[in-house]
């Protein structure tokens, strides 16, 4: 398995060496913490490294269905740019903490969002909620559904709207205030 690197805009793109060292450093944090918090129960997701992610350090993510018959792994996607602060390795620890909640939420079953269960993992083993290293302010707002991750852009502030796919898998398609969309804060 390689580390996929990619391209954004004015960025320095990692050199061969660089991601495979990169990609080393990952798999060993995310076994250590596997074994460590979660019995080694998780299977290797695929880790992607992406200099296009630029509001969050990170995020995990489900298979998606890439056509009629092939679906993806579940993925860890690290944004580039946090391999180039002076704090790398602690970073790292605590990103890949914090995405594999959401990925053993996920893995159990259950909505994998930052919800009262993920927080209570979170302060179990230690993991902080927020993107450590800030890179860019946005003006838009973006809010985040604490059920599934879904991030819904908006220009004005919207109030009681709950995520549709998480009331209708979770809650037989009623108003579910577990699904409220958050606001996330700004980077
Ligand atoms: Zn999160
Ligand atoms: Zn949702």
């Amino acid at each position: 398995m390689h580390i996929k690197i990619k391209e954004g805009p004015g960025l320095r793109s990692l050199s061969l060496k660089e991601s495979e060292e990169y990609y080393k450093k990952i798999k060993s944090v995310f076994h250590e913490l596997n074994a460590k918090h979660f019995n080694s129960e998780l299977p290797e997701p695929e880790f992607f490294i992406n200099s296009r992610l630029r509001s969050a350090l990170g995020r995990f993510k489900p298979p998606a269905f890439l056509s009629f018959r092939r679906k993806s792994l579940q993925t860890i996607e690290i944004a580039a740019y946090l391999f180039e602060n002076e704090n790398a390795d602690v970073h790292l620890q605590q990103l890949l903490a914090h995405e594999m909640i959401h990925y053993w939420l996920w893995f159990t079953g259950r909505p994998y969002g930052h919800t009262a269960e993920f927080k209570k993992m979170m302060n179990t083993i230690g993991a902080t909620r927020y993107n450590p290293i800030p890179k860019q302010s946005t003006r838009a707002l973006v809010y985040q559904c604490p059920g599934c991750l879904a991030e819904v852009v908006r220009k004005r502030q919207i109030t009681s709207h709950a995520c549709a796919n998480c009331c209708k898998k979770y809650s037989k398609g009623k108003y579910d205030k577990r699904f409220k969309l958050i606001l996330k804060p700004s980077p």
